[in-house]
């Protein structure tokens, strides 16, 4: 068997430490039989090297989202390729929380909303894992909880408007907000969190789309300090721990916000 390489494949293979062996100058292939000139020794398994098409394949998100459990919407959202963020992505970043069996959804008293994986989140599929991600677990710890969840500790699920990095931290494009959305919906319908603390303008305007008029254009500023409602839910806005680290002053605010919402909890009935 023969497989042909492109230059950018045997680059690949060659940062791998993989020999190829072409018998010809053209094509260039990759022989399943050792080579003559090759010392005997077992001929390395060649995994196909990943090759990102420069525009990605789009295809439209399966139907039904709204209908799906936790691991098939965790499944879709892991294949989903319905904008060109598939494309630059390593991975997928569907959310983190407490913990729970296999199939089963986290017990959730608390949800994050964030913005979209940053480079650090893309490379671990996990939300906020970087500076703001550090920023996050100190407020979670002082609130008494943690994203893992602890014993005795009310339940947090952390997730993101968008699952996937947009290139270079750029600000998501609507289109791709609307792409996602769905998947965001599914969640907080899955969950049922009893607060959710939206984190930032994109999403704070995601959720509050459809119950504060023209939401994109009032500053966060003013959607602070009262409790909102998404799906039933009550939602407090609070500032983007990113915005928090370049604006360190701004930190008592989100305090106050956290406090809010830490407020509102008390008064909502137990499981
Ligand atoms: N910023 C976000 O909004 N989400 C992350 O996961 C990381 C940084």
């Amino acid at each position: 068997m023969s497989v042909h390489l492109d230059q950018r494949q045997r680059a690949i293979l060659a940062e791998m430490g993989v020999r190829v062996w072409s018998p010809v100058e053209e094509p260039q292939t990759v022989s399943s039989v050792t080579p003559p000139h090759v010392p005997a020794r077992v001929a390395p398994t060649i995994a196909a090297p990943v090759v990102r098409p420069a525009t990605p394949i789009l295809v439209q998100r399966p139907e039904g989202i709204d209908q799906m459990d936790w691991p098939t919407l965790q499944h879709t959202v892991s294949q989903c390729q319905a904008c060109s963020l598939c494309g630059t992505r390593h991975n997928t970043v569907f959310g983190v929380g407490a913990k729970a069996e296999p199939a089963q959804v986290p017990q959730v008293d608390w949800l994050i909303v964030g913005e979209a994986p940053g480079e650090n989140e893309d490379l671990q599929g996990e939300p906020f894992v970087g500076q703001a991600g550090q920023l996050l677990d100190n407020i979670l710890l002082a609130m008494g909880l943690s994203r893992q969840g602890r014993e005795q500790s009310a339940g947090v699920f952390i997730t993101n408007v968008l699952k996937c990095r947009p290139p270079g931290n750029r600000n998501p494009k609507p289109d791709e907000v609307a792409q996602c959305l769905p998947y965001l919906e599914r969640q907080v319908a899955v969950l049922q969190p009893k607060i959710i603390l939206a984190m930032g303008r994109f999403a704070v305007q995601a959720l509050l789309r459809d119950s504060v008029p023209d939401v994109e254009t009032i500053p966060l500023g003013k959607l602070r300090g009262q409790v909102h409602s998404y799906q039933g839910v009550p939602v407090v806005v609070t500032y983007h721990p990113a915005y928090v680290l370049r604006n360190l002053p701004e930190k008592a605010k989100v305090w106050a916000d956290v406090c809010l919402a830490m407020a509102k909890m008390q008064t909502q009935s137990p499981r």
